[in-house]
C-alpha cells in the first residue's frame, strides 16, 4: 500500500495537546524519526487542549517534565499546593492535608494550560529532529501490517500521505485514529458539566486548595501563581448554562453561597467555560501500529484532577519503550505498553468514577458514611500518605522519567 512519494517516519503522534505534546519532547533525544501533527497551532485562541484551564500537576508529573528539561521554565508561573482542605457542604465531614506532614514540599503545582502549552512547543521548536506540522489535521488512517498511512490535511490543501511505522493517537476523547483503528470505545455521561473560571477574593490565595462537596457536586479552588484561584464547579447542564451566562456579580454571590467564606469575599469573576463531563474509555490501548495515550486512551472526571498526570505516564511509559525498540510499532513492544500501563490506567479510572458517585449520592445513610469517612480520614496518616502518593499512580511499573531518569539508559 506504500504511496509513491510518501513521507516516511518511525512515529507519527496525532494531537500536539499536552499529552502528544509531551510524548514528542520525550522522543526529542532519540534516534527514532518523529512527527507531530497537531490541527490548531499553540498559542491560538481556539487551541482546545492549551486554553483558558489551568491544571493541577502532581509531583510525578513535576518529576516527569523536570526530567525533561521544562520544568525551569514552568515553575515561576506554578502555584505550590501546600495544603488541601476537603469539605462537604452543610454537614460536619472535614479533611486537612498538609504537604509537610508528608516531607513534601508540596503535593502538586498550579499551572495555566496556556503557559504549559507556550512552554513545551518552545521547547519542541528546539528539537530539529522532531517534524512538526501545525496547523494540519490528520483526515484518515488506514492501517497495513508494516505501515499506516495517514492523510494529513495542512491549512494550504493536501499534505500527502504519510507513512509511520507506528501511530501515536494524542487526538482526544473523540479520537480519530482510535476509530481508524477500530479499537471499541464505551462512553457514559456524567450528566454534569464542569463550571470554568479564574477568581479573585479578598485574601490572596497562599497555596491552599479547596475541595467542597455541595449538593450539585464537587467545586474546586485551586490556587494561582498570581494570588487567584481557579475554580472548576461541576454542576447539572440547566445550571451550568445560567451561571456561565449571568453577569459577574450574580456569579460571585452564587460561589460564596455555594463554597462560603474559607477562601474571602468572593470580589471578580474572569472568562468562564465549560465542559461537558463524561467517562470515556477505550477498550484497549492498542491495535495493529497504534498506540493510545491521554484523552484518546481514557477521559476522565476532573474531580481528582488526574487526567494529565495519567496522560503524561501513558506517553512517560510509551517513550520509554519504542526509544529502543528496532521497530516502534512491533507488535510485541504494543503489547508490553499495553501490560505496563493497565493497573495505573485501571486504578485511575475506577477511583476517580467512584469518587464522584461517592460524593454524589443524595441517600442520607451514605451522606452520612461519607462525611463519617471524612473524618476517620483526618485522622488517619497512613490514609493521608497514600493519598498524597497518588501523583505516581497505581501499580508499580513507574516509568523511568517518572523517577528522574533519562529515557536511555
Ligand atoms: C475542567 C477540566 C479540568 C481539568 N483539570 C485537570 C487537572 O487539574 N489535572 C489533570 O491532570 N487533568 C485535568 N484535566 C484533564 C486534562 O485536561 C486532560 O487529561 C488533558 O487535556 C488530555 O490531554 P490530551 O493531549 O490527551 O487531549 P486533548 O487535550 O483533548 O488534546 C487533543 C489534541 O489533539 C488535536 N487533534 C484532535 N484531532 C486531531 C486530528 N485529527 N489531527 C490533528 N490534531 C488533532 C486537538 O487539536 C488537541 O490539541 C481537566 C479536564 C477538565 C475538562
Amino acid at each position: 500500500m506504500s504511496a509513491p512519494g510518501a513521507g516516511r517516519c518511525d512515529v507519527a503522534i496525532v494531537g500536539g495537546g499536552m499529552v502528544g505534546a509531551s510524548l514528542a519532547l520525550a522522543l526529542a533525544g532519540t534516534r527514532l524519526k518523529v512527527t507531530l501533527i497537531e490541527a490548531v497551532v499553540a498559542g491560538s485562541d481556539l487551541q482546545p487542549s492549551f486554553d483558558d484551564r489551568s491544571t493541577a500537576l502532581g509531583n510525578g508529573a513535576r518529576q516527569i517534565l523536570q526530567t525533561l528539561g521544562v520544568w525551569d521554565e514552568i515553575a515561576p508561573a506554578a502555584a505550590p499546593i501546600r495544603e488541601i482542605h476537603v469539605s462537604d457542604a452543610g454537614h460536619f465531614g472535614f479533611a486537612r492535608l498538609n504537604a509537610a506532614e508528608h516531607e513534601l514540599a508540596a503535593f502538586g503545582y498550579v499551572v495555566s494550560n496556556r503557559h504549559l502549552g507556550a512552554v513545551l512547543w518552545r521547547a519542541l521548536g528546539r528539537s530539529p529532529q522532531i517534524e512538526l506540522r501545525s496547523p494540519a489535521r490528520v483526515a484518515a488512517v488506514r492501517i497495513a501490517p508494516e505501515w499506516a498511512q495517514l492523510s494529513v490535511q495542512a491549512e494550504h490543501g493536501d499534505d500527502g500521505p504519510l507513512l509511520a511505522r507506528l501511530v501515536v493517537a494524542a487526538d482526544g476523547a473523540h479520537s480519530l485514529v482510535k476509530q481508524a483503528a477500530g479499537i471499541e470505545s464505551s462512553s457514559s455521561d456524567y450528566r454534569q458539566v464542569a463550571l470554568v473560571a479564574n477568581v479573585r477574593t479578598d485574601h490572596s490565595a497562599r497555596g491552599v486548595a479547596f475541595e467542597r462537596f455541595t449538593a450539585t457536586g464537587p467545586l474546586a479552588l485551586l490556587p494561582l501563581a498570581d494570588g487567584a484561584y481557579t475554580v472548576v464547579w461541576t454542576l447539572a447542564p440547566d445550571a451550568a448554562q445560567a451561571l456561565r451566562d449571568c453577569d459577574a456579580g450574580e456569579f460571585c454571590r452564587a460561589l460564596q453561597r455555594s463554597f462560603g467564606w474559607r477562601a474571602g469575599r468572593m470580589l471578580q469573576v474572569g472568562r468562564r467555560a465549560s465542559y461537558p463531563l463524561s467517562l470515556v474509555r477505550a477498550q484497549g490501548v492498542t491495535g495493529e501500529r497504534v498506540a493510545l495515550i491521554g484523552n484518546a486512551a481514557q477521559a476522565l472526571h476532573p474531580v481528582a484532577a488526574q487526567g494529565f498526570n495519567l496522560g503524561l505516564r501513558d506517553a512517560a511509559m510509551l517513550a520509554e519503550l519504542i526509544a529502543t525498540a528496532a521497530d516502534p510499532g512491533a507488535q510485541a513492544v504494543l503489547a508490553q505498553f499495553a501490560r505496563q500501563r493497565d493497573a495505573d490506567r485501571g486504578g485511575m479510572i475506577m477511583f476517580t468514577d467512584q469518587l464522584v458517585k461517592l460524593f454524589n449520592t443524595r441517600r442520607g445513610a451514605a451522606i452520612a458514611a461519607r462525611n463519617l469517612g471524612l473524618l476517620l480520614f483526618d485522622l488517619s496518616q497512613p490514609a493521608k500518605r497514600a493519598l498524597s502518593r497518588l501523583s505516581w499512580g497505581f501499580g508499580d511499573s513507574l516509568p523511568r522519567l517518572s523517577r528522574g531518569l533519562p529515557l536511555l539508559r
